[in-house]
């Protein structure tokens, strides 16, 4: 980019909205596993979505590529700039326009903090119930950007299915306003999907109209021994059929996994008496009075053998110390050295022979390494994570991330399942988008891209394959 260029682009942010000072930008090209690196010398950071759209317009003119972020929380590399292009940074734009309860919506600029808008619907009286791990810095355009997913799918759906209307800055900088709250709106495509989960490669979301759910009165969360994964979908289809389908979270941990948090992580505690294979938070939420049928469900299951043992949380202390056990999981992994990661789904009758086909096809070529399958069982997204053997060599496990993956990947598609289940694709998933998509969704997708940023300037070398 030449000097012109950056001059046009810094005076249509204005002063405070670029930097060039290099410990400003770092943090923004590195994510938080440090799997990926990039660089970039001039960071925009807009506050109005007419800035956005100024930004946008010298860029295509100039065919200047550029790389929205939002949290930099993402998995798979989607949100850095790993060749100088301009990074753009949302986190200007943080205002929450409006929350209605009539309406049981609420509209959020692209940069809100996902845990500000959850706070600003709770103040009143309702519930946005998008929640995962990052919610603390990741933001809400981020969240939709990537269509992301979390503990609360099973009952809500991903991002997606939360969105009721979008405002997004196409790559040419006009404005397309589909800022609406309709639950209701027949008339033709449905133009706002494509820029969820687009991963900013086809506009850059700056606004979004979210739909929000009445506060549940009262939440019952439990942390159960279970033998098997089999036993654990019969457990939820009872919990289920008991609450009236009210279950929002049923997330599975095995043994090591636990054991990795409880080693790892400072202030956790194993809630049960004795060692199990495999255990499951099972959280249900609905009016006052639902902790009749959910205790009765799981003493059922207790007596029938489908749960050893059960900690119900009695109080909101003990509830945020059984979700630790589970959100702590990643963390405890990274602590207890480097693993492989996978985050795949297959239709949740299959997960638990996926589960055993995958362990035999992954430790046939890793001998002595660890999988530690965990995650959202409920909706049969599991992340099928490989922790190297003990005292294995860092560099020569984590060189056979792709061979591994391979591996992992086919599995999952003799299932009919699918290679990224909430992490989307970024960089790291490119080459298994080209290998697992039909044709037809391929050509498919580039005409998209080509129709929406045919200068290429958006997000280049991410999520579309070449
Ligand atoms: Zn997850």
């Amino acid at each position: 980019m030449n000097d012109e260029i950056a001059a046009r682009l810094k005076a249509a942010t204005g002063p405070k909205g670029f930097t060039e000072d290099p410990t400003e930008i770092a943090p923004h090209l590195e994510e938080w596993r440090s799997k990926y690196k990039g660089r970039a010398t001039l960071m925009l950071k807009p506050a109005t979505t007419t800035e956005v759209s100024a930004v946008l317009s010298i860029c295509n003119e100039t065919s200047t590529p550029i790389v929205p972020q939002a949290g930099n929380t993402g998995l798979v590399g989607g949100q850095i700039p790993f060749d100088g292009e301009v990074l753009l940074s949302l986190s200007r734009l943080n205002r929450i326009r409006s929350v209605s309860s009539d309406d049981a919506s609420m509209i959020c600029e692209a940069g809100v903090i996902l845990a500000a808008a959850q706070h600003a619907a709770d103040d009143n009286g309702m519930l946005l119930p998008l929640s995962l791990a990052a919610e603390g810095s990741c933001t809400v355009g981020g969240t939709v950007s990537t269509n992301a997913g979390g503990v609360n799918v099973l009952r809500y759906g991903m991002a997606r299915e939360q969105v009721l209307g979008l405002e997004v800055v196409l790559a040419d900088g006009r404005v397309l306003d589909l800022l609406r709250t309709l639950r209701k709106d027949n008339t033709g495509y449905d133009l706002k999907q494509l820029f969820i989960g687009a991963e900013g490669t086809l506009g850059v979301v700056t606004a979004v109209a979210l739909k929000l759910s009445p506060k549940p009165a009262m939440r019952c969360t439990a942390f159960l021994a279970v033998p098997d994964v089999k036993a654990a979908l019969t457990l939820l289809t009872r919990v289920q059929g008991a609450t009236g389908n009210l279950v929002n979270a049923f997330e599975i941990v095995p043994r090591n996994g636990l054991e990795f948090v409880l080693e790892h992580i400072p202030g956790t505690a194993d809630p049960l008496q004795a060692p199990s294979p495999w255990y499951v938070l099972c959280e249900a939420s609905g009016a006052a009075g639902l902790s009749a049928a959910f205790e009765g469900a799981l003493a059922t299951a207790l007596s029938d053998g489908l749960a050893s043992d059960a900690a119900i949380a009695s109080n909101e202390t003990q509830r945020a110390a059984l979700w630790k056990l589970r959100e702590s999981m990643s963390e405890a992994q990274k602590k207890e050295g480097p693993s492989l990661k996978h985050d795949v789904s297959v239709p949740v009758s299959d997960v638990a022979h996926f589960i055993a086909k995958g362990i035999d096809a992954v430790t046939a070529a890793l001998p002595g390494a660890r999988p530690v399958p965990f995650g959202h069982l409920g909706d049969g997204n599991i992340h099928f994570n490989i922790q190297s053997a003990k005292n294995a060599d860092m560099a020569s496990f984590l060189a056979r991330w792709d061979e591994i993956a391979r591996i992992v990947h086919d599995v999952v598609r003799d299932f009919g399942g699918s290679f990224s289940a909430e992490h989307g694709i970024g960089v790291m998933k490119r080459a298994d988008l080209a290998r697992y998509k039909s044709p037809v969704e391929l050509d498919l997708m580039r005409v998209l891209k080509r129709t929406f940023d045919p200068k290429n300037i958006l997000n280049p070398g991410k999520l579309v394959p070449e």
